[in-house]
């Protein structure tokens, strides 16, 4: 394999672990038209909109399925 072929399936590699911010818009299940946006910064820390996660600091459903996909 060529130099240059190993260099650019290095670069695939390394963009393909390194996860950047996300953001997902979600429905919600109880409130037709109504949607949380959960996020993901550089960091690696996760929030999101639905009022569960903001009073009581847990991790939502959101935000435990979107961990999932991410
Ligand atoms: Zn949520």
């Amino acid at each position: 394999m060529e130099n240059e072929q190993v260099q650019e399936l290095l670069n695939k590699l390394i963009k393909e672990t390194l996860k950047g911010p996300k953001e997902w818009t979600i429905p919600s299940s109880s409130e037709e038209g109504k949607y949380y946006t959960v996020k993901v910064d550089a960091t690696g820390k996760w929030s999101c909109t639905y009022p569960q996660f903001i009073y009581r600091k847990k991790e939502c459903k959101h935000i435990v399925a979107c961990k999932k996909e991410y």
